[in-house]
C-alpha cells in the first residue's frame, strides 16, 4: 500500500473523470485517476474514437479521440497521475476516521474522498442475434471502428437503428465503396439532424427488416434478410448497443445505494456514503442525461463540495484565472 493520503481519488478516466481530475488538480488537491482500461477516454476511446461530436461546448465539431487527447493534456498540466490498466475492486472505510482505502488489481491507496466516474461499468457490445440459428462464426463480425481507412473501397453493412449506427454509416460512407444500413423498423432512434443527413447521403437504407441468417461467400459475407432480400458485403458491423456490467461494484465493502447500474446521488452528487461522490453516466438523479457535458458540470461541483469538507475553511468556488 502507498502511505500517502490522497485528497481525492477518481475512479474512471472517461471524460467525466478526466475533467474532474483537471479541476481538482487546478484547485491544488492531491488527486489521482484510476482506470481499468489501457487507454483513457472511457466510451469515447473504447467505442467511438472516430465519431464526430457536436454537442460539447466550445467545439463546433470534435472527433471523440481528439476531445480525449485535449482532456488528457488539460489534466496533465497539473501533474495528475492517470493510473491505467488498474481496476478498482473495493473501497473500504479505515480505522482512521475520514479516510478510505481504495484497493485495485495492482495496489491500494488511502484517500479522503472518492469520485466514482465509472460510466456504466465495464462494457461490451450486444452480440448480433439472427432470426435463424446458424453455424456462422459470429466472431468475424465487427462491433466498433477504430480506423475508418480499413474500410476504404469496401462494401460494408451496418446493423442498428440508433445514433451510433447512423453516425457510423455516415462516417464509413466517406471512404467505403458502399454502405447499407439495416434496421428492423422504418423509424430510427437517433437525433433528427443525423436522420436528415442519412437520407441525403449515399447510405443505402434497408428497412424494415431483420437479419435472418449470415453465411460466408467468397471473401465476404452473405446476409439473408427477413424480406428474402440478400446482401453481399465485405464487412458487417453490429451497432445494437452495449451490455454494461457494474456487478463488481455492487460487491464493494462500502454500502452505496444503487438503482440498476447507477449510484443514487444527492443534489451535490454525493452518494449514500460520506465523501464518496458519483458523476457522469454512473450518477443517477431525477432528470439525469447521459451526455458528456453533464459530467463536465458535475465534476467541479463534486470537487468543490469535497474541498469544503476536507480542507476546512477553503473557498468553495474559484475561477481558473482572475481579472487582476
Ligand atoms: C455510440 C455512442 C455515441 C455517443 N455520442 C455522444 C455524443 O455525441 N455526445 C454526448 O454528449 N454523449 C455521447 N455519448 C454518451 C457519452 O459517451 C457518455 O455520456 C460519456 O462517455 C460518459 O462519460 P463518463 O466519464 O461518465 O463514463 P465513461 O465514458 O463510460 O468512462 C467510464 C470509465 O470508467 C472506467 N471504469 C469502470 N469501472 C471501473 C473500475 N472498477 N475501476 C477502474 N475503472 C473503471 C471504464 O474503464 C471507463 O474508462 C455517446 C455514447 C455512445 C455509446
Amino acid at each position: 500500500m502507498t502511505e500517502d493520503i490522497y485528497d481525492i481519488t477518481i475512479i474512471g478516466a472517461g471524460p467525466s473523470g478526466l475533467f474532474a481530475g483537471f479541476y481538482a488538480g487546478m484547485r491544488k488537491n492531491k488527486v489521482q485517476i484510476i482506470d481499468s482500461l489501457e487507454i483513457p477516454g472511457g466510451q469515447l476511446t473504447a467505442l467511438y474514437p472516430e465519431k464526430t461530436i457536436h454537442d460539447v461546448p466550445g467545439y463546433f465539431a470534435v472527433k471523440a479521440e481528439t476531445l480525449v487527447a485535449d482532456l488528457v493534456k488539460q489534466t496533465a498540466q497539473f501533474g495528475v497521475p492517470i493510473r491505467l490498466s488498474e481496476k478498482v475492486v473495493d473501497i473500504t472505510p479505515t480505522e482512521n476516521q475520514g479516510v478510505y482505502q481504495v484497493t485495485t488489481t495492482k495496489s491500494s491507496y488511502l484517500t479522503k474522498a472518492v469520485i466514482i466516474a465509472t460510466g456504466n461499468g465495464s462494457f461490451a457490445p450486444k452480440p448480433l442475434k439472427t432470426d435463424e440459428p446458424s453455424d456462422f462464426d459470429f466472431s468475424k463480425l465487427g462491433y466498433s471502428v477504430t480506423d475508418k481507412q480499413q474500410f476504404a473501397g469496401k462494401n460494408v453493412a451496418v446493423a442498428g437503428g440508433g445514433d451510433s449506427a447512423i453516425d457510423l454509416a455516415l462516417m464509413l460512407s466517406e471512404v467505403a465503396a458502399s454502405v447499407s444500413l439495416i434496421h428492423r423498423r422504418d423509424a430510427f432512434r437517433a437525433h433528427e439532424s443525423s436522420v436528415d443527413k442519412l437520407y441525403v447521403s449515399d447510405v443505402h437504407v434497408v428497412t424494415p427488416v431483420t437479419i435472418r441468417s449470415i453465411s460466408d461467400c467468397q471473401e465476404g459475407l452473405r446476409i439473408a434478410l427477413s424480406d428474402d432480400r440478400e446482401l453481399e458485403v465485405d464487412h458487417l458491423i453490429v451497432q445494437h448497443g452495449f451490455l454494461s456490467n457494474n456487478k463488481d461494484i455492487r460487491a464493494w465493502s462500502v454500502n452505496l445505494e444503487m438503482k440498476r447500474q447507477h449510484f443514487m446521488v444527492d443534489s451535490h452528487y454525493q452518494t449514500s456514503c460520506d465523501n464518496i461522490y458519483a458523476i457522469g453516466d454512473t450518477a443517477n438523479y431525477d432528470g439525469k442525461l447521459g451526455l458528456i457535458v453533464e459530467g463536465f458540470k458535475e465534476g467541479p461541483h463534486a470537487v468543490n463540495q469535497i474541498m469544503t469538507k476536507i480542507h476546512s475553511g477553503k473557498l468553495s468556488q474559484a475561477h481558473s484565472t482572475s481579472l487582476f
